[in-house]
């Protein structure tokens, strides 16, 4: 971490501590010039990536699975070819 008074690269932390989101803050002290600077350590979330048929990534996106399992539940109700009547295929879903 590059000191933000003169950009010297190497400090010392002096003082760190956890803060109330999970991450830690540090107290650094700049080797060179000696001026105190503060820090803030957090953990990366790591976004969940949906590789797709075609081989395209997209970022995981909840409420597509919902549209999903929707749309593969009303076309389950209406295009079942077994039953004699989509309705009682609805039936079967309640009951
Ligand atoms: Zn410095």
């Amino acid at each position: 971490m590059k000191c933000p008074a003169c950009g010297f690269a190497d400090s010392k932390v002096i003082d760190s501590r956890p803060t109330d989101n999970g991450g830690i803050r540090r107290r650094r002290e700049c080797l060179k010039c000696l001026r105190r600077f503060t820090t803030y350590e957090v953990v990366e979330s790591l976004p969940i990536i949906v590789v797709k048929r075609d081989g395209s990534r997209q970022n995981f996106d909840k409420s597509k699975i919902l549209q999903g399992q929707v749309w593969r539940l009303f076309s389950w109700v209406f295009t079942d070819t077994l039953s004699i009547n989509p309705l009682l295929n609805i039936l079967f879903l309640y009951f």
